[in-house]
């Protein structure tokens, strides 16, 4: 079986050019033309000597996803791709446009387990971790594109999954964005979204990197949140908020509290009063989202006076909250939806 090269560190490159008794500065070039330039056809890897193209044709590969399908919203800010991995399965990864720059979301599993119930990823479960690789692909994918206007600026992983359930890729997948050979991009444009596996996002923090952590709360108390994510009643809301604290102590990054708002489930003024009790004095902000409806959960979105009731409510007690603007929703932007349509 050929070596996939794409998510290697350069060491590791270099050392399986050793095994060939290949020079380790061409482990370098190497990286060169995967992760600046993008190439992924080792024929044109123009000063590479023949032979050596020819041996890593032969051991190795550099392996491109390929789009399934693309949807673009009206206003042409937001894109959403459904993209094709090597083994047939399909993930999501979506462009926005903004203000300060491209960002990017991308997913880290082939569908997810948490089972949340507002959200499209988890329909049909888990199927399968993504690799370091395959996650790093979904930014290349999207640097190709804008290579004329100004690359990828930020990174969420706000894609299908639950990347702290895939700890170990997600974070070589990090570490590989920030090496000066491969995106060569800074800690603090990376986003990490987790619905709460505390155990992980303890050891997160302990990495030392400043990355930026997203909780998706959604909820106030267990009751409300275990009916909405499953993951509660195993890490209740207590311990998801303290070790939250302790992360944003740790690293000196500002937590983001994600808040979907649901009709008639966790939109009123009272919620936004306990929410606030429970975060109070942390490093924090609350970004609220209200749902994108997916039809077959039943759920919908509160009017936007209840959305700005809720708002004032917390900024009222001086919790840092924002509105996410809308963006795609006129084209299944949100998490696994474009997946789940394609696959019905
Ligand atoms: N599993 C991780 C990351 C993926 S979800 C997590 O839970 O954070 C990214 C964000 O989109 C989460 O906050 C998730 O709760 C939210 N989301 C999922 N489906 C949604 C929907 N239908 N409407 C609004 N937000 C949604």
């Amino acid at each position: 079986m050929k070596t996939e090269l794409f998510g290697l560190f350069l060491h590791e490159i270099t050392q399986r050019l050793a095994d060939f008794k290949v020079p380790s500065y061409r482990a370098r070039q190497i990286t060169e033309w995967m992760y600046r330039q993008g190439e992924t056809d080792f024929e044109r890897m123009t000063n590479l000597p023949k032979e050596l193209r020819l041996l890593l044709a032969e051991q190795c590969c550099i392996t491109e996803l390929s789009v399934i399908a693309e949807q673009h919203s009206k206003d042409s800010k937001t894109s959403k791709y459904l993209l094709r991995l090597a083994d047939g399965n399909a993930i999501e990864a979506v462009l926005m446009r903004q203000s300060y720059g491209n960002s990017i979301c991308v997913s880290s599993q082939v569908g997810c387990a948490m089972g949340c119930s507002f959200c499209a990823s988890t329909l049909g479960g888990v199927i399968r971790n993504l690799t370091a690789g395959e996650i790093l692909s979904q930014v290349f994918h999207f640097s190709r594109l804008l290579k004329e206007s100004g690359g990828v600026n930020s990174i969420v992983m706000m894609g299908s999954g639950e990347p702290l359930a895939n700890y170990n890729e997600v974070l070589r997948f990090i570490r590989l964005c920030h090496e000066e050979y491969c995106l060569n991009m800074s800690y603090r444009n990376i986003t990490v979204s987790t619905s709460g596996l505390v155990p992980a996002i303890g050891q997160l923090a302990q990495e030392g990197l400043p990355i930026n952590l997203s909780i998706s709360l959604h909820a106030p108390d267990n009751e409300i949140r275990s009916q909405l994510m499953p993951i509660n009643r195993k890490y209740p809301i207590e311990q998801v908020i303290s070790t939250a604290g302790n992360y944003a102590q740790t690293t000196g990054r500002r937590i983001t509290y994600e808040y979907t708002l649901i009709k008639g489930v966790n939109d009123r003024p009272q919620h936004a009063r306990q929410l606030a009790a429970k975060i109070r004095g942390q490093l924090a902000n609350v970004n609220l989202i209200p749902v994108n409806p997916v039809p077959e959960k039943g759920l919908l979105r509160p009017e936007a006076a209840t959305i700005k009731e809720f708002e004032n409510e917390l900024k009222k007690l001086r919790i840092t909250t924002t509105v996410r603007r809308e963006m795609g929703s006129d084209i299944q932007a949100a998490c696994g939806q474009l997946r789940h349509k394609t696959s019905q």
